[in-house]
C-alpha cells in the first residue's frame, strides 16, 4: 500500500519535472527564434539604405556627362539615405542599452513637469510645421526617481509618434498626473489611429502598421519597443487605446520611487 502511494507520488513529481523541462526547452526555442528574427530584421533594415545608395552612386558613375542638377539631386538622395542609416543605428544602440539584462539604471530625482516641458519645447517647431496643436496639461507637480535619459527617450518617442501619425491641423495633448505611488502620463492625438489587430504588435521591434508611411516619416519601427523597454525597466506599464482615423491614446504609469 505504502509503496504504491509513494511510487504514484514519485511518478507525478517526475511528470511535473519533465513538463517544466519541456516548457523550458520550448521557451528556449522561442527565444532563439526571436533572436534569429531580430538579426534578420536588423540586417534587412540596415541593408535597405545601402542598396539605395549603391544604386544611386552606380547610376551616376555609369553615365558620362551627367548634368550638374541631376548630380546634385542624386547626392541629396544619397545624403538622405545616410541620415536614415544613422537613425537606424542610433535606435538600435538605444535598444541594446535598454535591454533589461544588460541595461544599467542611473536613477536620480527628476522634476517630471520640467522634463515634459523640455521635450515639448523641442518638438513644438516640428508640430508647428504641420499646424498641429501641442498642449500640455499638468494636474500636479511631480518629482520622481527615474533614469532621466531612459524616461525622456520613452516619452519623447510617444509625443513624436503622436505628431508623426497625425493629420495636418490636428492636435496632441499630453497630460501628467500622480497619486501617492505612481505618476501617469497620457499622450492623446487626433491622428490616423492604429487598427485593432495591430495594437499588440506595435511594441515589437521593427513592426510598422504602414511601412511606406513610416519610412516617409523617417520611422524605424524601433521607437515603441524602446519606449516599452524603458518603462518596464522602471517597473511601469504602458497601454494603448486607439480607433482608426480618430486617434490614439498611450497611457504610461511609472512608480514615483524606483524599486531595484
Ligand atoms: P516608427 O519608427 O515606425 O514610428 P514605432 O515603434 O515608434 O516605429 O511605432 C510602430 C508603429 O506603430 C508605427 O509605424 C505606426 O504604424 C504605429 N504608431 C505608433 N504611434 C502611433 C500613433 N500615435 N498613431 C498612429 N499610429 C502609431
Amino acid at each position: 500500500y505504502m509503496d504504491e502511494d509513494v511510487s504514484i507520488k514519485g511518478f507525478s513529481e517526475m511528470e511535473s519535472i519533465s513538463e517544466s523541462f519541456n516548457q523550458m526547452i520550448s521557451r528556449m526555442k522561442q527565444l532563439e527564434d526571436s533572436r534569429q528574427e531580430f538579426v534578420s530584421n536588423v540586417s534587412h533594415e540596415l541593408k535597405t539604405p545601402i542598396t539605395s545608395m549603391k544604386v544611386l552612386a552606380d547610376s551616376l558613375l555609369q553615365q558620362e556627362g551627367v548634368p550638374a542638377e541631376l548630380y546634385q539631386e542624386f547626392l541629396v538622395d544619397i545624403a538622405e539615405e545616410i541620415d536614415r542609416e544613422n537613425k537606424i543605428i542610433n535606435d538600435l544602440l538605444s535598444l541594446v542599452k535598454l535591454d533589461k539584462k544588460s541595461g544599467e539604471m542611473h536613477i536620480s530625482t527628476i522634476n517630471i513637469n520640467e522634463l515634459l516641458e523640455q521635450i515639448m519645447k523641442r518638438l513644438r517647431p516640428i508640430a508647428a510645421k504641420r499646424n498641429i496643436e501641442l498642449v500640455f496639461e499638468s494636474f500636479r507637480p511631480v518629482i520622481a526617481e527615474v533614469d532621466e535619459v531612459k524616461i525622456s527617450l520613452a516619452l519623447s518617442n510617444l509625443i513624436e509618434n503622436a505628431i508623426k501619425y497625425n493629420f495636418d491641423e490636428g492636435w496632441v495633448r499630453v497630460s501628467l498626473n500622480a497619486d501617492h505611488k505612481f505618476f501617469y502620463v497620457k499622450v492623446s492625438d487626433s491622428g490616423v489611429g492604429i487598427p485593432e489587430d495591430a495594437q499588440n504588435a506595435i511594441f515589437e521591434r521593427f513592426y510598422r502598421v504602414d511601412k511606406a508611411r513610416s519610412r516617409e516619416t523617417g520611422g524605424t519601427g524601433l521607437g515603441l519597443s524602446i519606449t516599452r523597454n524603458a518603462i518596464l525597466m522602471h517597473r511601469g506599464a504602458i497601454k494603448v487605446y486607439s480607433k482608426e482615423n480618430e486617434g490614439t491614446t498611450f497611457t504610461v504609469r511609472v512608480p514615483l520611487n524606483y524599486i531595484a
